[in-house]
């Protein structure tokens, strides 16, 4: 029996890359046999919306509703869903598709497969009343994840904890630059896994050194400034490249700079002897599902609580500037139903 559904919905529509988004009414879509139709409740913004409405990320799909931080429930399935039924609630995220036949995919590295969709980007998002995913690619969410809190878990806190995850099971003193949605949810994580964390922000921004403070830093500065320990690793989430040196020579011997963004400034030339000593540089590139199994099953642990500023689905556009211009202690959310 199918839930008696509209046959339009309003959505914010990325028509020409470096113009605002459009309020449209847009036909409901239908699912394919593998597909749900899912009722949005809520989408988070991310940095990375903001780099494919700027064009930083080259090539989005056209005519594109954004946003992969999706929490829904589910109103239609296709005939060949097996998992999720009407009702279930769902998180879908940035990883839309993947092949499971090429050589990333069958390493276990789906998160690099060459045909992969990404959600709200080469595939329509949740800036919407409704979306379609594909069923192997929507987590199954209890209904405590069912509502505009959780939105920012589907990327900041995913791609978040695989920056995370990335580091030396051994590392205590970790930094984190950048203190924006994916960075407020980690220090929760880290805390309870007992590490040590060292918040940069932009030079004078107070007001998140407060906020890292307030959620249980080691220690809070600005970029410009050392840390009063070496450092045994650094999650860098601030797209500016400069950064990268500047991580580096914060790190202890062996000490490991992960990049947790999509996109970055250059980077500016540096001496060899910040490298020396086996410290390295690593980027994160998307997620696997694996990762969101993790990311889940951890968060059953932890009350782990997400600071939300949120907007109406026709105020995306002023959601994006606040984003872009650095005015979000938390994440920006979209509370759609
Ligand atoms: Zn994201
Ligand atoms: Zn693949």
């Amino acid at each position: 029996m199918a839930t008696q559904l509209p046959a339009f919905m309003k959505a914010m529509v990325l028509e020409i890359t470096n113009t605002p988004l459009v309020l449209k009414l847009v036909p409901v879509p239908v699912p394919l046999p593998e597909q749900v139709l899912i009722k949005v409740i809520a989408c988070g913004l991310c940095r990375t919306d903001l780099h494919i409405v700027d064009e930083d990320l080259k090539h989005p799909k056209l005519p594109l509703i954004p946003g992969h931080e999706i929490i829904g429930i589910i109103v239609r399935i296709g005939e060949r869903v097996k998992n999720v039924q009407n009702g279930d609630y769902v998180g879908v995220s940035w990883l839309g598709y993947t092949c499971g036949k090429c050589k990333y995919c069958l390493r276990g590295n789906e998160n690099l497969c060459s045909n992969a969709e990404f959600t709200g980007y080469t595939i329509d998002g949740g800036y919407a009343e409704y979306t379609l995913a594909n069923e192997q690619y929507c987590f199954k969410l209890t209904e405590k994840y069912g509502n505009s809190s959780a939105a920012p878990l589907l990327c900041a806190g995913l791609i978040g904890f695989r920056s995370y995850n990335m580091i030396n099971k051994k590392a205590v003193n970790i930094g984190i630059y950048g203190f924006g949605a994916a960075a407020h949810i980690i220090i929760q994580i880290a805390n309870y896994l007992g590490k040590h964390i060292f918040v940069f922000t932009k030079p004078g921004d107070i007001n998140a050194q407060q906020f890292a403070a307030n959620l249980g830093a080691f220690w809070t500065g600005d970029s410009s400034q050392s840390p009063p320990e070496k450092l045994d690793a650094a999650i860098i989430f601030a797209p500016e490249g400069s950064l990268i040196p500047k991580a580096l020579k914060d790190t202890d011997k062996a000490g490991m700079v992960i990049c947790g963004g999509i996109y970055m400034t250059d980077i500016p030339s540096f001496t060899y002897d910040i490298l020396w000593e086996e410290r390295s540089i690593h980027s994160v590139a998307n997620l696997t599902r694996k990762d969101g199994d993790d990311f889940f099953k951890i968060l059953t642990k932890i009350s782990l609580t997400t600071r939300i500023i949120s907007y109406k689905l026709s105020d995306a556009n002023q959601a994006l500037n606040d984003l872009r211009n650095g005015n979000i202690q938390g994440a920006a959310v979209l509370s759609i139903h």
